[in-house]
């Protein structure tokens, strides 16, 4: 590989806002034949909306709950605790501080506000918690996911108080890029915190058939591990601060610029445009780069 050539490949590819951080990444980035995606902010938009409030059996009223709820979640940076409060405040709502806040990672927030406490999170959280849940909530829940929402269970006090769900877009070039990607003969894998039928939901939509969902923040690196393991040649695509481990660890990491910036630290290759066409750009370009060198 002469080094002019791999400088004029890094130079076209920056003009299509592909910024390859080394030319061993140039090299590297036309063998890749599997490509996980993440979900949120990669795949969709990343600009959740709340769309669904269900107030659970209490004595709380909707705008009660909301009041709690969006307390609980102010002091989170989470997308979706952003749209949750933004939301709320919409509805023209005013928010408290919480006392007392935590955020628990895959699992959602645990927080005290005005002398109650406050979960609001997955399934996984409730039964961690010891919050029983009805099956007919269980129904709503799995409608609203069905339909590729994001639903997250409220507690209040130690009881089941109410249900809120928000809808995230998937990115217009998403299918046309999975579709490019397939047509490459590259396995095309989406990858998610959120729970299976989500992500199954938008995965569809997208024109991606293998998904791995409910997978902890510490799980993504792994994921990337095992098909790394198989004799894949693995490149992650990501934005957030959970995917930096996912990004470090594979053959290629892949960072959306319109990420977190801890993600752009742990990756190879920033795509400036949020579009995910740039992934199949990149990788023939680095084809067509190393062909001309030979
Ligand atoms: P993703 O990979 O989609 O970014 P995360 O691992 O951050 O997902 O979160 C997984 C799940 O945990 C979310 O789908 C949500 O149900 C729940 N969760 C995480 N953070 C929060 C929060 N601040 N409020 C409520 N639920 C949350
Ligand atoms: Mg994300």
């Amino acid at each position: 590989a002469t080094p002019t050539s791999i400088m004029a490949g890094s130079g076209r590819a920056a003009e299509y806002g592909i910024l390859f951080k080394g030319g061993e990444h140039l090299e590297m980035t036309r063998s890749v034949n599997a490509v996980i995606l993440d979900k949120t902010g990669t795949v969709t938009n990343g600009k959740p909306e709340l769309t669904d409030v269900m107030v659970g059996a209490s004595s709380l009223t909707e705008t009660d709950l909301l009041r709690l709820l969006g307390a609980a979640e102010k002091s989170s940076e989470h997308p979706l605790a952003e749209a949750i409060v933004k939301g709320i405040t919409d509805r023209g709502i005013e928010l408290v501080d919480p006392t007392d806040f935590e955020n628990i990672p895959g699992y959602g927030v645990k927080a005290h506000v005005e002398d109650k406490q406050v979960l609001v999170g997955t399934r996984r959280l409730m039964s961690r918690e010891a919050i029983a849940i009805d099956d007919s909530v269980e129904q709503q829940m799995n409608e609203l996911e069905g339909a590729g929402k994001t639903a997250m269970l409220v507690a209040v006090d130690g009881s089941y108080a109410g249900l809120v769900a928000v809808a995230d877009t998937i990115k217009e070039t998403s299918r046309e890029a999975v579709a490019r990607l397939r047509a490459m003969n590259i396995e095309v894998i989406m990858i998610t915190g959120d729970n299976e039928r989500t992500a199954q939901a938008v995965a569809a939509q997208a024109g991606i058939e293998r998904v791995l969902a409910e997978v902890l923040p510490e799980g993504k690196a792994k994921e990337v591990k095992r098909l790394q393991e198989q004799g894949k040649i693995v490149a992650m695509v990501g934005d957030g601060i959970n995917d930096a481990p996912a990004l470090a660890t594979a053959h290629i990491g892949m960072a959306m610029g319109t990420g977190t910036d801890v993600a752009m630290e742990a990756a190879d290759i920033t795509l400036m445009r949020g579009n995910l066409n740039s992934i199949p750009d990149a990788i023939e370009m680095s084809r067509r780069t190393m062909t001309n060198i030979r």
